[in-house]
C-alpha cells in the first residue's frame, strides 16, 4: 500500500510563509484555466486548438512498446508523480507500463477522424475517442497505463491486480482514474481504467474518496477561492465538496468571505474549517 502523502496544516502554513513569494505552483493561480492543474477537459469544455503545455518532459518509466518512448511526454509535475507511482507499484510487485501521454490537437483530430470513419457516426465515435480539444492528453496531464501482465487498453485491465493497484493507489501520487463504470453520462466517455489524469495529491485523494466523476467534483470545487484550492488538504476538499453536493454551502461561504480579509484571518479560517472536518463536526 502506498504511503499517504498528505501535508500537515502546519507544514503547509510554514511553506506558505517561507516560500509563497518564490513558489511557482500551476495550481496557485487560475487552477481551472487552460494551463491549470484542475482544468476540466471533456467534449463540453475543450482546450483551444493552439494549446500546448508550456513545458513537457519525458518521464523515466518503461513503455509498452519501444516505439512509444516518444509519445509519453507530460508536464514536469505529472511526469515526476508518474515516476514515483511506477516505482511504488514495482515495490509492491507490479510492473506498470506507459502507453500514451501528451497528444497534440492535430494528432487527436486524426485519431478522431479515423474513428468516425470506422464506426460511421460522430456520436458513437466520441464515446471511445475524444474529439480534438476534448482529450486530456492535449494537456500533458494524462497517461494511459497498462502492465507487463496485461498490455491492452481494455476495460478488463481493472480486474487485473495491476489495474486494481492503480485504481486504489494512483490518487496518492496525484492521479485519478478519470472514466469509471456508470459515469459515461457525466464524463462523455466509456469506462477507461487505464487512463489516469494528474490533478495533484490533495484533490486526487478527495475525488477518489468521494468516488464521483471529476466533472461533479469540479463543478463545486471551482466555486472555492484560489487560496483554498491551492493550500487545502484532501480532508478539507472531501468535506467541503461533499457538503456542497448535499446543498450545504456554509463552510464554503466562510472561506469565500475570508478571501477578502487579511492573510492571518484567511489562514485561521482555513485551519479552523480543516480541523472541523478532521474531527467530524
Ligand atoms: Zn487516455
Amino acid at each position: 500500500m502506498a504511503k499517504k502523502r498528505s501535508r500537515r496544516i502546519i507544514e503547509m502554513a510554514l511553506a506558505f510563509l517561507l516560500l509563497a513569494p518564490v513558489i511557482s505552483s500551476p495550481a496557485l493561480a487560475g487552477s481551472f484555466d487552460d494551463g491549470g492543474l484542475l482544468r476540466v477537459i471533456n467534449r463540453w469544455e475543450t482546450l483551444p486548438k493552439d494549446y500546448v503545455p508550456e513545458e513537457m518532459v519525458l518521464p523515466e518509466v518503461d513503455t509498452n512498446k519501444a516505439g512509444q518512448k516518444e509519445s509519453i511526454y507530460m508536464v514536469p509535475c505529472a511526469a515526476a508523480a508518474l515516476e514515483e507511482m511506477f516505482s511504488a507499484a514495482e515495490e509492491d510487485g507490479y510492473i506498470l507500463l506507459a502507453v500514451s501521454g501528451y497528444r497534440s490537437y492535430s494528432t487527436q483530430s486524426l485519431l478522431f477522424k479515423n474513428k468516425v470513419d470506422s464506426v460511421g457516426s460522430r456520436e458513437t465515435a466520441q464515446k471511445t475517442v475524444a474529439p480534438p480539444g476534448a482529450s486530456e492528453h492535449q494537456s500533458g496531464l494524462a497517461m494511459d497505463v497498462v502492465s507487463t501482465k496485461f498490455r491492452y487498453l481494455n476495460r478488463d485491465f481493472l480486474n487485473t491486480p495491476e489495474g486494481k493497484w492503480v485504481a486504489q493507489n494512483c490518487c496518492y501520487f496525484g492521479f485519478i482514474v478519470r472514466y469509471k463504470d456508470g459515469w459515461t453520462k457525466v464524463t462523455g466517455c466509456n469506462p477507461e481504467p487505464w487512463h489516469i489524469r494528474y490533478i495533484g495529491v490533495e484533490h486526487a485523494v478527495a475525488v477518489t474518496r468521494l468516488d464521483i466523476p471529476y466533472e461533479t467534483y469540479a463543478a463545486k470545487a471551482r466555486t472555492l477561492p484560489e487560496y483554498v484550492l491551492c493550500w487545502g488538504t484532501s480532508e478539507l476538499f472531501c468535506g467541503l465538496v461533499g457538503d456542497m453536493l448535499q446543498g450545504d454551502e456554509s463552510k464554503a461561504e466562510e472561506l469565500r468571505l475570508a478571501e477578502e480579509m487579511d492573510e492571518d484571518f484567511r489562514w485561521d479560517t482555513l485551519n479552523r474549517i480543516t480541523a472541523q472536518y478532521a474531527s467530524g463536526e
